[in-house]
């Protein structure tokens, strides 16, 4: 459920790479929140608004925001990840027309 993003984007707006995320929704390390806003991304597993979603539903506010956007830099060793919030992503590319 990752997109990967191969970007040329202004570095200052993002606030954190990091070396990877452990891809648990919702979780709230710092490699795992939005590089930007800071806040977790997604909606943990156990959280009780899944317990009324339809499966077949791809367009709400939670899967949304389940999916990160991902941001790579670097090679190798040296590659650093950024995730975003989809709405935050998109403020960032708005900020940074090609
Ligand atoms: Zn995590
Ligand atoms: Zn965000
Ligand atoms: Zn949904």
């Amino acid at each position: 459920m990752v997109k990967p993003l191969n970007l040329n984007i202004d570095d200052t707006k993002i606030l954190r790479w990091s070396d990877g995320s452990c891809g648990n929704s919702g979780c709230t390390d710092e490699g795992c929140c939005c590089a930007v806003c800071a806040l977790p991304i997604g909606v943990s597993e156990d959280d009780p608004r899944w317990e009324s979603h339809d499966p077949d539903c791809y367009g709400c506010d939670l899967c949304r925001d389940s999916v990160p956007f991902i941001l790579f830099r670097g090679e190798g060793k040296n590659m650093k990840q950024a995730a975003f919030h989809e709405a935050c992503f998109n403020k960032i590319l708005q900020e940074n027309p090609k």
